[in-house]
């Protein structure tokens, strides 16, 4: 089935250039840095046609700043605050007293007016970072073969809802729709609905998926990659249910809110944001319990007595929590699967919450809402969340992104694609393969040592969550 569907898988259209910068997120440890990639973006441009619910503490908190964990450093010159800054200094002053980590971020990634992702293009080199599916046309391509491969599971049911969590540019969305084109069954099956925050970035979704509006309503438009309705929304909860659904979330998790803990002498305290006096946010510890411990209670019943032992640092995120929980109940319910697809661990997370802009690591509190901030995955704490919401449901992996993509036929993509190109794209093709299932630096790099290119393929990590009737899914047999 996998070798025909990779056979059957359309012609590229893109192929990745070799000066597509290498950063991703999770290369280097939190608050190191690297030197930005100079080369301009080529990854979208380079086309080429050819045969082939926070539980955030909201209660007033008075503040023992005698446990500080990591005092940020504020060497920069002071600048004029931004409108996101005036906003949560604000917060912080009407409230009393600092916020938890969680609020910070989630302010800072979606806050409607001045958020991060809200307004603009955060990808691609001249962006702050790249993603798998911005690396090569191969990764949309691979996660097109493993729905379909579903869909055949469901029964090939006449009606889908195809719903992406974070569809970024909508890269992924085009590039499974283009290499499943000649599944036509599967293809007018489909519903696509897009949850995305970011006004700005559902526009660009439009623009990609080469949309026209089917009414007035710029909510709802017809793509003519397949002749596929598109919908957009900004939670998931708005996606109508009751009808077969496969939910793909690639890189969504890691930009949902986090709460920091820390082993203090009094016990666990919740790390805070506040402002000193030299108006500056810095990190303080909670005097007293805050509402988000009854979610790191939760995470500990699900801790092995080793991680409990060695933890100083909890990091928990009961946005993902809940959202499990929402995709659980609808998978148990209308049958399907999601699919979810980031850089984790597969154990409890410590202190991995970092900020990058333009390609390097900054300080997460620094000018808030011009860096994006991201946190490693919990696998465990979705897989104990999916199997508590729905006994309807059973959840697969983690596995390794190369394992998932490997196990895919991702060599034999490759190979076909090889058959036809020039030397430029042939390499790009090698090193786009490279990047998605190495690990680690890239053997075959020539160029200067700090853009050397970091294999994302042991770092991130792959998890499905299916309905029980359709069985296990490929290639977690
Ligand atoms: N999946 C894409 C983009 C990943 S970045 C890729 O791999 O390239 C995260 C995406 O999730 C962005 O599109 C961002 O705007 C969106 N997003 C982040 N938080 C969100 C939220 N709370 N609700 C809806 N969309 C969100």
């Amino acid at each position: 089935m996998l070798r025909r569907l990779l056979t059957q898988t359309s012609s590229p259209r893109r192929l990745l250039s070799s000066k597509t910068p290498f950063f991703s997120k999770p290369s280097l440890s939190p608050f190191s840095s690297l030197p930005s990639s100079p080369d301009p973006p080529s990854s979208a441009s380079s086309h080429v046609e050819e045969s082939g619910s926070s539980a955030a503490a909201g209660t007033t908190i008075s503040v023992d700043r005698s446990a500080l964990f990591n005092p940020p450093d504020h060497s920069h010159e002071p600048t004029p605050d931004s409108e996101l800054v005036k906003h949560l200094k604000s917060v912080i002053k009407f409230r009393g007293g600092p916020i938890s980590v969680a609020e910070y971020m989630e302010e800072v990634l979606t806050n409607p007016r001045s958020g991060y992702y809200m307004n603009r293009d955060v990808f691609g080199a001249q962006g702050d970072f790249i993603t798998s599916p911005e690396v090569s046309q191969m990764f949309g391509e691979m996660i097109g073969v493993w729905t379909v491969c579903l869909w055949e599971q469901m029964g090939k049911p006449e009606r889908v809802n195809l719903i992406e969590l974070g569809p970024g540019r909508g890269t992924l969305m085009v590039d499974l729709l283009r290499g499943t084109s000649k599944f036509r069954n599967f293809t007018e099956s489909l519903h696509i609905h897009l949850v995305e925050c970011s006004p700005a970035l559902q526009k660009l979704q439009h623009q990609n998926l080469k949309c026209t509006d089917e009414s007035s309503s710029e909510k709802k438009a017809i793509s003519s990659l397949a002749g596929t309705p598109v919908h957009w929304h900004s939670t998931l909860e708005e996606v109508p249910s009751g009808v077969p659904t496969i939910i793909i979330a690639h890189e969504f998790y890691d930009a949902l809110p986090v709460h920091q803990f820390q082993k203090s002498p009094r016990g666990w305290c919740e790390k805070m944001v506040d402002v000193g006096e030299d108006s500056q946010f810095r990190f303080v510890l909670s005097p007293q319990p805050t509402p988000a411990a009854l979610y790191l209670v939760k995470r500990s019943t699900w801790a092995t007595p080793e991680e409990k032992e060695k933890l100083e640092h909890v990091e928990i995120s009961p946005k993902s929590m809940d959202l499990t929980q929402e995709i659980a109940k609808r998978i148990g319910s209308d049958g399907g699967g999601a699919l979810i697809i980031d850089y984790g661990k597969d154990g409890i997370i410590s202190d991995s919450l970092q900020a990058i802009r333009e390609h390097k690591f900054v300080n997460i509190l620094d000018d808030p809402g011009s860096a994006d901030l991201s946190a490693y995955v919990d696998f465990p704490s979705i897989k104990h969340s999916a199997e508590e919401a729905s006994e309807n449901v059973s959840v697969h992996g983690p596995m390794t992104q190369s394992q998932f993509l490997g196990s895919l036929g991702i060599n034999f993509r490759v190979d076909s694609l090889l058959q036809n190109c020039d030397d430029e794209q042939a390499e790009s093709l090698r090193s786009g393969y490279w990047r998605l299932v190495g690990d680690g630096e890239a053997p075959f790099w020539e160029g200067p040592d700090e853009q050397t290119p970091i294999g994302m393929g042991e770092r991130y990590l792959a998890m499905a969550i299916v309905n029980r009737n359709q069985g296990t899914p490929a290639p977690f047999q």
